[in-house]
């Protein structure tokens, strides 16, 4: 018998469940889909989409009762404090995710679904979570602490957790061997831009601080979501304008951002009208920089040193415009972007600013599902 090698990577949302086997030797992707609009009449369950999927990858000889499966990955968006690494799933550990629904109520409960499938699947098959809050779980007090009464703070788990995590560990490992050095080595702020939208300092591989807090809507300007803001903000919006806890919500986290600031949270939309001299897109695309810049600077004072800005995902690998407008001058700080490089589209990871720049300036796509893979079969074969 072939040893096993394969791992499969599970991301079950609320609605959708995206997967992809993946074979460890290599990183090859030996399958990979998305099963949507469940809840719907032809998928009425996360058990319907799951065994979709095991038939998928049945028919293509890829069965999930193949030996040649190691383990399953799951994604589980809140480890909380608890969960500082990948973890082996059992009873005891699903119990845990579950007590922490209510600092995840919309993405932990679909995480928790998607495992219990999966472990009705294959219950004598190692399964892994690997939390999106636990790269940051790093964080000094002094960076992972809001500065309200801490008995209050305490008593309700009201702390910066941070998200995203997985993609800020990948991309800062993946920089430093772009540069030829250790994650060890090198201090890098990762810019992880997608329609959520993270910044993080990683100090020698170890996160010491990320802009989302106690839950995803803190820090940048996102498609949808605010960042920060004043948290008066809410009070006026209650007080004065009537509007209900769940009418703020709904406003903070799926109407605000580049939605709420221009109507398009695409950026390849807001870069085209910005193009043709549209003042509402203008302005959007401004506030959206400018919240990055005080970031980068932010992050630079936290860090001391930095060897490396990395952007990612779907805004900052492709996103030029972006990038360029992020770190405008700033050679004084030993940014030098090359406009020429940067301009260049590549799926590869790519150092885009000048050669003499004492900080590189890099474009990583991100690999969230090489991560999970990686993560969890590192945990099996220590297990073995
Ligand atoms: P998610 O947070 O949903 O995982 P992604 O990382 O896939 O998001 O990023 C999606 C976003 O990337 C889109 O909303 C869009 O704004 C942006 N995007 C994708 N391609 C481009 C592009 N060529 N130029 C500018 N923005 C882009």
């Amino acid at each position: 018998m072939t040893a096993a090698s394969r791992v499969l990577v599970l991301n079950s949302g609320s609605s959708s469940v995206k997967y992809q086997l993946i074979e460890m030797t290599d990183a090859s992707r030996l399958a990979s889909g998305l099963v949507e609009r469940i809840g719907e009449r032809d998928c009425p369950d996360h058990a319907t989409a799951l065994a979709r999927i095991a038939d998928e990858l049945a028919h293509r000889g890829l069965g999930v009762d193949s030996p040649g499966l190691a383990a399953i990955g799951h994604r589980v968006v809140h480890g909380g404090s608890r969960f500082t690494a990948p973890t082996l799933i059992t009873d005891e550990v699903l119990d845990a995710v579950r007590e922490l629904v209510p600092l995840a109520p919309l993405h932990n409960p679909a995480n928790i679904t998607g495992i219990e499938v999966a472990r009705k699947l294959r219950p004598d098959l190692p399964q892994v979570a690997v939390f999106d809050t636990a790269f940051h779980t790093t964080m000094p007090e002094s960076a992972a602490r809001y500065a309200i009464d801490t008995e209050t703070a305490d008593r309700y788990a009201v702390r910066r957790y941070g998200f995203h995590g997985t993609s800020h560990q990948y991309v800062s490992r993946r920089v430093a061997r772009l540069l030829g050095k250790s994650p060890e080595a090198v201090n890098v702020i990762v810019l992880h831009l997608g329609n959520g939208a993270s910044a993080s300092a990683v100090a020698g591989g170890v996160c010491v601080d990320t802009s989302m807090g106690l839950t995803p809507l803190e820090g940048l300007v996102m498609g949808t979501r605010s960042g920060d803001l004043d948290p008066a903000v809410l009070l006026h919006l209650h007080r004065v304008g009537g509007l209900s806890v769940d009418e703020i919500d709904t406003l903070l986290n799926r109407r605000s951002g580049m939605l709420g600031l221009c109507g398009d949270n695409d950026m390849r939309e807001v870069g085209r009208r910005v193009a043709e001299g549209d003042p509402e897109a203008k302005l959007a695309f401004d506030i959206y920089i400018h919240r990055l810049r005080k970031y980068i600077g932010g992050y630079y004072a936290v860090l001391g040193r930095v060897d490396a800005i990395a952007f990612t995902a779907g805004v900052g690998e492709n996103a030029a415009d972006v990038r360029e407008a992020a770190v405008a001058g700033l050679e004084a700080l030993g940014i030098d972007l090359d406009p020429a490089l940067n301009s260049v589209r590549s799926a590869e990871p790519r150092v885009v600013s000048r050669a003499d720049s004492r900080v590189a300036v890099a474009v990583v796509p991100t690999d969230e599902e090489l991560e999970i893979a990686q993560q969890a079969f590192g945990l099996v074969g220590k297990a073995e």
